[in-house]
């Protein structure tokens, strides 16, 4: 390593944006020691519904992880049925489903979106298949209408991961709208975040209801009690819950975010991303993701290097300070899920190719000129 004198400003891969009003929001929530779940998560629920439209519900959790798992779980999946997963997204979904005790058969993914194959999906159905986990993969929705008419014929259950795509518009309606199961994530890099947390989103009564349910231990009709500031003294319990709620703290954190979203985060991610396709047009051997920024909101930036070059490019950015990212490791790689005994020709090429470059609301036009001013130099010529 250089002397740190040496050493030019970092570039952060991802991060949040935390304000004023953020601050004053979480502050002034503390202040009043409302710190359960109450009153905050309540309008946070009721703006997110507001937020997405399409008359759906809204049940807000303690990570994006946890809503996937309660999601599949109100959905009636456990021990012995399969969820097909395309390998290529963060462990949390893979987690979700296994921590329910089903079992999540990786798929492999279409090269141009990074998304679920649905005729990958379709030759891994079988008895035991109950759901499939489409992946929005760095925002884009990919097959998805696809994907429904796959689960429509043997009626599977489908449940959208859509950690990714806060905020974004797919068909003419935000994700979310429309749709079986959807589940977000609101951790610390996302699209908006609440510090950490999670919601499940849907028009199901009986789904939305089991998880109002199960994020409190299973206390029946505890929700309600919450949000009015009371407690359950005298309930029952007919399932298994968890302690999955969120905290009036984080749903202050998520509230503020969310006002911010449409005016600065979206525009903002949207453009760099705009700006990165732009600037690295006609470079060889690489290749980006052909998404809609008019529509989404791009969570990450992957590209494609070819001609084993990706780890030539990624030394050269760590020599420059800048950070980038591997998304994602395949799963069906991991040793907890197979260690690679299935091969997923198409996500294990683009595992070998993919970086992601930094993105977040917070970057500067000046710092991705000098993000693609380093990957231009290693690939020209
Ligand atoms: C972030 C993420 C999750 C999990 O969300 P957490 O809030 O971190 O638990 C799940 N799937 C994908 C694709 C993600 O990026």
């Amino acid at each position: 390593m250089k002397n740190s004198g040496e050493q030019k400003p970092l570039i952060r891969l991802s991060r949040s944006s935390i304000g004023e009003t953020e601050i004053a929001a979480v502050s002034e929530t503390v202040r009043r020691a409302a710190l359960g779940m109450g009153a905050e998560v309540e309008a946070f629920e009721k703006e997110l519904a507001q937020f997405i439209g399409g008359q759906r519900q809204v049940i807000c959790v303690s990570t994006g992880t946890a809503a996937l798992q309660l999601a599949l779980q109100a959905c009636g999946i456990g021990h012995g049925d399969e969820v097909l997963v395309p390998t290529l997204t963060f462990v949390a979904s893979f987690q979700a489903v296994s921590a329910t005790g089903a079992t999540p058969v990786a798929c492999d993914v279409l090269r141009d979106s990074g998304c679920l194959d649905p005729e990958d999906a379709a030759r891994r159905i079988t008895a035991r298949t109950k759901a499939i986990m489409p992946v929005h993969y760095a925002s884009g929705a990919g097959a998805l209408k696809k994907i429904y008419e796959l689960a429509g014929k043997p009626g599977l259950r489908v449940i959208e991961d859509a950690a990714h795509a806060f905020g974004g518009v797919h068909n003419g309606a935000r994700v979310g709208a429309t749709g079986d199961v959807i589940c977000f994530s609101f951790d610390g890099i996302k699209n908006i975040t609440s510090g950490e947390g999670g919601a499940v989103v849907t028009a199901d009564a009986t789904v939305a209801n089991r998880i109002k349910d199960a994020r409190l231990l299973g206390v029946e009709k505890d929700t309600e009690k919450r949000f009015s500031g009371q407690r359950s003294w005298e309930f029952d319990v007919t399932a298994q819950g968890w302690r999955y709620h969120m905290s009036n703290v984080f749903a202050a954190l998520g509230r503020a975010q969310l006002r911010r979203l449409e005016n600065e985060f979206a525009p903002r991610r949207a453009q760099l991303a705009r700006q990165y396709v732009k600037l690295l047009a006609n470079v060889p051997q690489l290749r980006h993701l052909n998404l809609n920024y008019g529509e989404i909101v791009p969570h990450i930036f992957p590209v494609f290097i070819g001609a084993g070059k990706r780890d030539a490019v990624r030394e050269a950015l760590r020599a420059e300070n800048i950070e980038s990212g591997i998304h994602y490791k395949p799963n069906h790689l991991l040793s907890f899920y197979g260690g690679g005994k299935v091969k997923l020709p198409v996500a294990e090429e683009l595992y070998a190719q993919m970086l992601t470059l930094p993105l977040h609301f917070e970057l500067t036009n000046a710092e991705q000129d000098r993000v693609v001013a380093v990957v231009r130099r290693c690939l020209a010529g």
